[in-house]
């Protein structure tokens, strides 16, 4: 007897956010990343609306990695009556920690300070979840062993592969087993690339039946040029300036690949030793996680995290008041902050500090996703003569420049050539995660390329298959 697979899209079919796909098999429901919808005010609106299914009947969550847009909604999950467990990567589970407390408590801030500025068309604004929701959820948390199988139910068992995106994030292969007949489901999440100094790169794709790949880039190709040194000719520039550069970056992100790539430029004699600031109130805990888990770094790492990982004159500023004190000092300096696309967080206060300054300079080196200020700065920065922070125009005359190929997902080349190491031609393979033409990008080059069949789930949101 054989079971229909039911793969119903709840996010991420027509953008980068909100990724949350449903399983439904043999009367099982499963749901794969549970994350937020993140970007314009009526993108994020959508985090308040509850699931298409009562939370309860789900049996278990997989997790492919810890960004809010692959977890943030799991507070919300548990708040609809959700207690399974949510199966991930020992990695996963311990950035999972830092990013939803993280979260829970700028939700808090946020609420508040809306209600006492009377900032909101709510009489009483809410926070959309709590600490204490984001403490529930990470009790249900079962980190478990890559490469090894997990039974999750009945019939169907997973196994995590490196994925090579951030420290824990893993390809989730799903085994559905009735009778002789056994399918399996393999779900990418966002997939690095070879290019990472700190990272290693995916495992092959397993096996599989049905693939979900995400597109981010699937319209777009990186600079292929060196990031280190493209990096250093950028940070000369302004340190000769006496600038202060403010690389937007998410602490627990890209920020370890750019401290390290800064630490060489200052060993290879590019740039001279300038104060770095990493400044985020979760950058101590981030950098823990990352050295942490050697499982993802680059074998025979270069690097060592006592010698020559950190720049000379390196800090990490946690409190407020040291936040505060950072985008008062004088350049030449480096300064990396959240949130990486301009959403919120200390980045406003450095920019809203440092842009009205021709000398300084934004090092744009992450996606930034339409509708979000970094897209908009990063798109306008040429015609641009302000910007909103805060309510405020703040006047724009720091450079903008952008570093494309240190982004942690692959473009469609290095997603095709990943592909291509897999000797199992799949039936089909869904595109997710990526605006709509990104998917359809990437659906010509599969079909082109590998002769694979491929679709976008832009086009079709509910999948069944026998
Ligand atoms: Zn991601």
């Amino acid at each position: 007897m054989t079971f229909p697979i039911r793969l119903q899209f709840l996010g991420a079919h027509s953008g980068v956010t909100g990724s949350k796909t449903l399983l439904e098999w043999n009367k099982q429901r499963f749901l794969v990343d549970c994350g937020l919808f993140q970007g314009p005010s009526a993108v994020r609106q959508m985090n308040w609306v509850d699931l298409p299914v009562p939370a309860d009947s789900i049996a278990a969550v997989f997790i492919t990695h810890a960004h809010l847009d692959h977890i943030g909604y799991l507070p919300r999950l548990y708040q609809q009556g959700f207690r399974g467990p949510i199966y991930c990567s020992e990695g996963t589970y311990d950035l999972a920690q830092i990013i939803l407390l993280d979260s829970a408590h700028l939700e808090e801030e946020s609420a508040r300070f809306a209600r006492e500025t009377q900032y909101s068309n709510h009489q009483n604004p809410l926070p959309l979840f709590t600490t204490q929701d984001a403490e529930n959820v990470l009790k249900k948390f079962k980190p478990i062993p890559r490469y090894e199988w997990t039974t999750v139910g009945d019939g169907i068992s997973i196994r995590l592969h490196r994925a090579g995106h951030i420290i824990g994030a893993s390809l989730v292969e799903i085994r559905m087993h009735s009778d002789r007949h056994s399918k399996t489901v393999t779900f990418s999440g966002d997939v690095g690339h070879e290019d990472s100094l700190t990272l290693k790169g995916p495992d092959p794709l397993p096996p599989s039946d049905i693939v979900i790949l995400e597109g981010t880039y699937g319209d777009r190709l990186h600079e292929r040029v060196d990031a280190t040194e493209k990096l250093g000719t950028f940070l000369k520039q302004a340190i000769d300036r006496q600038g202060v550069v403010v690389i937007p970056a998410f602490a627990v992100g890209r920020s370890q690949e750019i401290i390290y790539m800064i630490a060489q430029l200052e060993q290879q004699g590019v740039i001279p030793v300038v104060p770095v600031v990493l400044d985020s109130p979760m950058s101590d805990k981030a950098l823990k996680a990352f050295f942490s888990h050697d499982e993802d770094h680059r074998v025979n790492s270069s690097f060592n995290r006592h010698t020559n990982f950190y720049p000379q004159n390196f800090e990490t500023s946690t409190s407020a008041d040291q936040s505060m004190l950072a985008t008062m000092r004088d350049g030449p300096a480096i300064v990396i902050s959240a949130s990486g696309m301009l959403a919120g967080g200390r980045i406003l206060h450095h920019l809203k500090k440092r842009l009205p300054d021709p000398r300084n300079m934004v090092v744009f080196c992450g996606y930034q996703a339409e509708g979000t200020k970094g897209r908009f700065l990063q798109d306008n920065s040429a015609t641009l003569k302000t910007l909103r922070i805060h309510h405020k125009e703040v006047e724009l005359a720091a450079e903008i420049v952008t570093i494309s190929n240190l982004s942690a997902h692959a473009d469609y080349a290095q997603l095709c050539a990943w592909l291509k190491q897999t000797p199992h031609k799949p039936r089909k393979i869904l595109i997710n995660h990526g605006q709509p033409e990104a998917q359809g990008s990437l659906v010509e080059h599969i079909k082109k390329e590998l002769g694979w069949d491929a679709a976008a789930s832009s086009v079709q949101t509910t999948w069944d298959f026998l």
